[in-house]
């Protein structure tokens, strides 16, 4: 979500006449897109503001600004920690950026603004991929009505609000005429898109409507609820050629106390009862899901819990945390905290757990056939192209620049623990 922001930020900028730098010394405007999900991600937002005090001093004229959930949440007090900033805005002001710069170069003083609106317009900014990319974003809701426990997203960004469907697709049309082969549809909880609009379009309608058309052949989404996943969306994955084998559902937790403190509103058993139905509606389907460990109140039984249930579903890859407070969500006031090593103790063992699982999944691709969409040149080497298998797993083959974009068999001959290697076959 916050890359889609940038890229929209991006596109603004480039209509007001600014152009991309390759080094923050050479900006004329520096604006940072915060993030406020992990108390890490928000300190890291103070280092770095720290690092271009030095580059303000020098050149006064430099305008510095923040964006996004940390300026929602913090508003005036960002000016009064870090004094040299020109511009606050939060996630509902993104489209008014041109606005706040020539109030800025008018008066001379900062600009904070932080309201949130009934509509959130910068959902319609069309940000065009970088010319040859083959993948691309797709806002199609914004906000978040489920107050979970531990997160500060609601407050942040605000109700959940859906775009239009007709736009979406309008949207998606545009960009397979510009040569995008893959969409990513984003919302903080794209399953219960339609909602808000109240007319009956729900998620799956729009999978299959993008699923028809032409030029699309790779439809991605994250992030999924999973009270939110009806048979509805399950289906789509049997029916939908270009819908990926691949979907991210955050459990959070194995442990029902658990998940009843988090207010996610399912059960564990829930849970798993979508994943049955995942493989049984998509047999080769990778999953890959959240968890954070140490929440307010989880025992060791609890924790063991969890990691039950990373045996029972063997996710193929997970994103693992130690529970941190945000301030402001309903967690805060919980009891029972975890001691932070005994949180570290839960996370290291977990992860462990879940390294051995990536590799079992892995290791059993090896001789495999797999269809691969090149997006670049490898990391690694220049002589190699990566891309992503339609189950989100990252290929290196050797193979040259004319082959981005383009779709090609590759025999998998190699597995790693966060990548695969390949050998083309067309
Ligand atoms: S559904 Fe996701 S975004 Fe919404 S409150 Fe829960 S964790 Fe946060």
């Amino acid at each position: 979500m916050n890359v889609h922001d940038s890229e929209q930020l991006t596109e603004l900028l480039n209509g007001s006449g600014y152009e991309r730098t390759d080094t923050a010394r050479q900006a004329d405007l520096i604006i940072v897109n915060t993030c406020s999900i992990r108390d890490k991600a928000e300190q890291k937002v103070y280092s770095q503001l720290g690092r271009y005090r030095h580059l303000k001093k020098e050149r006064p004229g430099l305008m510095l600004g923040v964006c996004g959930c940390v300026a929602q949440q913090q508003g005036e007090r960002l000016i009064e920690k870090i004094p040299y900033l020109d511009l606050v805005f939060g996630t509902h002001n993104i489209h008014r950026l041109p606005e706040f710069i020539a109030r800025v170069e008018k008066t001379g003083r900062p600009v904070v603004e932080t309201g949130f609106h009934e509509t959130v317009p910068s959902v319609g900014i069309l940000a065009p991929p970088e010319k040859g990319a083959v993948s691309a974003f797709v806002t199609i809701m914004q906000g978040c009505d489920n107050y979970c426990a531990f997160c500060v997203v609601p407050y942040v960004r605000g109700r959940e609000e859906s775009r239009r469907f007709h736009d979406i697709l309008a949207e998606v049309k545009a960009l397979a005429a510009r040569g995008v082969k893959e969409v990513t549809l984003l919302g903080q909880n794209v399953n219960s898109y339609g909602k808000s609009l109240g007319n009956g379009h729900r998620f799956s309608e729009l999978l299959r409507a993008i699923g028809e058309i032409e030029g699309i052949e790779r439809i991605r989404f994250t992030t999924s609820h999973p009270k939110d996943l009806s048979d509805d969306i399950i289906a789509c994955f049997r029916e939908v050629r270009a819908l990926c084998e691949f979907i991210h559902l955050p459990v959070q937790s194995g442990s029902d106390a658990v998940l009843a403190r988090m207010s996610r509103k399912y059960a564990s058993a829930d849970y798993l009862d979508s994943v049955r139905k995942l493989r049984e509606a998509c047999p080769d389907i990778a999953i890959s899901s959240d968890i954070i460990v140490g929440f307010p109140g989880e025992t060791e039984q609890d924790y063991q819990k969890t990691l039950d249930l990373m045996e029972k579903v063997r996710f193929d890859t997970l994103f693992s945390f130690q529970y941190s407070e945000r301030a402001g969500t309903a967690a805060v006031g919980l009891d029972g905290k975890v001691h932070p090593d005994e949180k570290r103790r839960r996370l290291i063992e977990l992860q462990a757990l879940q390294d051995q699982h990536t590799r079992e999944k892995n290791d059993k691709l090896v001789g495999k056939t797999m269809e691969v969409l090149v997006e670049g040149t490898s990391r690694n080497t220049s002589r190699d192209v990566m891309g992503r298998t339609r189950t989100n797993k990252i290929v290196n083959f050797a193979g040259g620049n004319d082959l981005v974009g383009k779709t090609v068999r590759v025999r998998i001959v190699g597995a790693f623990l966060h990548s695969l290697r390949g050998e083309m076959l067309d």
